[in-house]
């Protein structure tokens, strides 16, 4: 099942793909996602059906163990946790990596098998369980499940970060601007938190909240396909409360529109 890991730098195409076969199995599409599956451009199609082609390869290579340059890379994702491997993808920095005591008490996780397909795989994965019992899957069966660990983990990520221990991890991360900074000019490179819109996954993508100026951005345009959903509409208001010395003041200046450097006339 590891062998459709793939090297860092593809997590951004990665989630386009699973996202669209993730789509097709639930038979269901959010204007979010449709939008991005019909405007996928033509390289990143290419560029999956490589990456696709690689996995198969590199899946053939560690099942004939036979040694040469490729196999480096298939080494790398055995050594790594699945968690650490997925919060390292290029667009998944807003991820902090989720305990497995947290995810391996049921109570935490309750309600979910519901909302995820295939979650007793997607829950093997995560937490580096074979669980295959010698099963072998479809190159599509893969991807379900790939995706399925994805959105299970987003789920359990989301109520991770409501916790004391998921806190001080995004607090870490906090500090190192990991979450990027208000666009506003006035906000002096006020750094943001990450925030859904809605609790429901599949609604809308995560946003970024900017603690001085209280209004919410579109991230970077790394991070515009991630699920809203995976962070929640309760993180950044509950983590300012928890750590209310990082609130900072509100704003003191806002900008004034002028024309000739006369302030505009408001009716
Ligand atoms: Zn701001």
């Amino acid at each position: 099942m590891y062998g459709n890991r793939v090297a860092d730098g593809a997590g951004v195409d990665r989630r386009k793909r699973i996202n669209d076969v993730l789509d097709k199995h639930l038979h269901r599409s959010s204007p979010s996602t449709s939008t991005s599956a019909s405007t996928r451009p033509i390289k990143a199609q290419i560029q999956a059906q490589i990456q696709a082609n690689n996995s198969d390869a590199t899946l053939e290579e560690s099942e004939t163990d036979t040694g040469g340059s490729d196999v480096s890379a298939s080494d790398d994702g055995e050594d790594t946790s699945w968690i650490a491997w997925f919060c390292s993808l290029r667009g998944n920095e807003f991820f902090c990596e989720v305990d497995d005591d947290y995810i391996q008490d049921d109570f935490n996780l309750c309600g979910l098998s519901s909302q995820v397909p295939y979650y007793d795989y997607a829950l093997d994965l995560i937490l580096d369980v074979d669980s295959s019992h010698g099963d072998i899957f479809t190159e599509e069966q893969n991807e379900l499940i790939e995706s399925a660990a994805e959105m299970l983990y987003g789920l359990i990520h989301a109520r991770y970060i409501l916790t004391g221990r998921g806190m001080a991890a995004m607090l870490d991360k906090y500090k190192n601007y990991d979450f990027g900074r208000c666009p506003r000019v006035y906000c002096s490179g006020q750094p943001c938190l990450p925030v859904g819109q809605s609790d429901i996954p599949r609604s809308s993508t995560v946003k970024i909240y900017c603690p001085r100026c209280e209004d919410i951005y579109y991230p970077r345009s790394k991070y515009q396909d991630i699920d809203g959903a995976y962070f929640g509409t309760t993180f950044p208001n509950l983590f300012l409360m928890t750590y209310g010395h990082l609130k900072p003041q509100k704003p003191s200046q806002s900008y004034v529109p002028r024309v000739f450097g006369f302030k505009v006339h408001k009716p």
